[in-house]
């Protein structure tokens, strides 16, 4: 048996309420975590440790759960950093910048797409990253959406079909056409390669009678529903998310009462992304009233090329608690534990006995660091599956 003990931890965040200070982050000092198999074994003080086959001391750093980032497009070739320019001397974000990385990734070849998306999964490995989900959405063609699903499947089995990210050019007169295409062939083509299906349910992407259409059409096919929502102004997404009963509504920049009394009723996990808001200069998602309400919420980086090229969740917590009015504690469970909430996983996000052994050793006395100290780099090891990645 190959077991680890990983020892010295001075602040351990468990994001299990039932060991340590009772918080929901049930933390532990001068602890110690034994792992078997690829999976927590055991936790507890570092004095009443079982032994192991080897141990690990930590020297007194923070260990934290390693962060589940839950919504991302890393499938995409080029870089929008004029747009970026642009936006920061005035000119507004719109939807309709997603067409650019659309041409550039059809362009691109398998090999290239592959090494982008492989490279970004490694960037945000570097930062503490060991769960994320990747979306398709920049081909917009059968072959291109299913290729891009294709080569997301190589790097996390988290996968998301949003062949309705927006109306191609090619069917800007005919948006029917393009829900039929994508509710028909290309859902065929991608559905091997995806778990989940997504629209962007946004004036100048689709409607919710669309979204409902598509979203349907997938869980038709086994594909369980996500979608973008109420990013760029009111609207209908959130409560049709609440409605069909969805894992997730992700932005939730725009919310009614209406919309966060669904929310709080409902078992779909409010997915909020600051580094959009950051990115486009644009108001933040009032996080405090979400959580005030009891509504479950989750942070991730959005991460992709025109609204939030950042892959980077500490920078996201940092946003989250000084723009959003997170506590750090909170911060850090929705980027861990609501996170693995948002992809309905219960072996991720925490450190209880029997989960992955994801885990990020954190160069610092404590996790309150992340959003003390943003834009330092504060990871020191990242373990996935009990094995040291860095
Ligand atoms: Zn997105």
């Amino acid at each position: 048996m190959n077991s680890l003990l990983l020892t010295g931890i001075g602040e351990l965040v468990s994001n299990h309420p039932g060991t340590g200070d009772g918080t929901p982050l049930g933390l532990l000092r001068d602890a110690a975590v034994v792992v078997e198999h690829g999976r927590v074994a055991w936790t507890g003080a570092a004095t009443r440790a079982p032994a192991a086959d080897t141990s690990y001391d930590v020297g007194g750093r923070a260990v934290i759960p390693g962060f589940v980032d839950s919504h991302s497009h890393l499938v995409f070739a080029g870089d929008r950093a004029e747009e970026f320019a642009a936006r920061m001397t005035g000119t507004p974000y719109t939807a309709g910048g997603i067409r650019t990385t659309v041409y550039a990734t059809r362009a691109a070849t398998d090999e290239q797409l592959a090494a982008n998306v492989a490279r970004h999964v490694g960037e945000m490995r570097r930062q503490g990253t060991t769960t994320v989900e990747i979306k398709s959405g920049y081909g917009l063609t059968v072959a291109d959406e299913a290729r891009s699903l294709a080569i997301a499947r190589q790097a996390t089995r988290e996968t998301t079909f949003l062949g309705a990210h927006v109306v191609p050019p090619e069917y800007a007169l005919d948006p029917a056409g393009y829900v039929d295409l994508v509710t028909g062939p290309m859902l065929d083509a991608c559905a091997p390669y995806a778990r989940w299906v997504d629209v962007f349910c946004e004036t100048g992407a689709f409607d919710a009678d669309q979204a409902r259409t598509i979203l349907r059409a997938g869980e038709a096919r086994g594909l369980a529903g996500r979608l973008h929502a109420n990013q760029l102004g009111p609207g209908p997404g959130v409560r049709l998310a609440c409605e069909l009963g969805l894992a997730a509504v992700d932005h939730c920049t725009y919310l009614s009462d209406a919309d966060v009394d669904a929310l709080a009723g409902s078992g779909t996990v409010a997915t909020l992304l600051p580094g959009v808001e950051f990115s486009t200069r644009s108001p933040y998602p009032d996080a405090r009233r979400l959580l005030d309400a009891g509504c479950r919420v989750a942070l991730a980086s959005d991460c992709n090329p025109g609204s939030s090229y950042t892959s980077s969740m500490p920078l996201c917590i940092a946003l989250a608690v000084r723009e959003m009015r997170m506590t750090p504690a909170e911060a850090l469970h929705a980027a861990t534990r609501g996170g693995a909430a948002a992809l309905r996983r219960d072996d991720v996000g925490h450190l209880a006995d029997g989960a992955a052994a994801d885990l990020v050793v954190l160069d610092a006395p404590s996790y309150l660091h992340l959003a003390y100290r943003p834009g330092v780099p504060l990871v020191h090891q990242v373990f996935v599956g009990g094995a040291a990645t860095l």
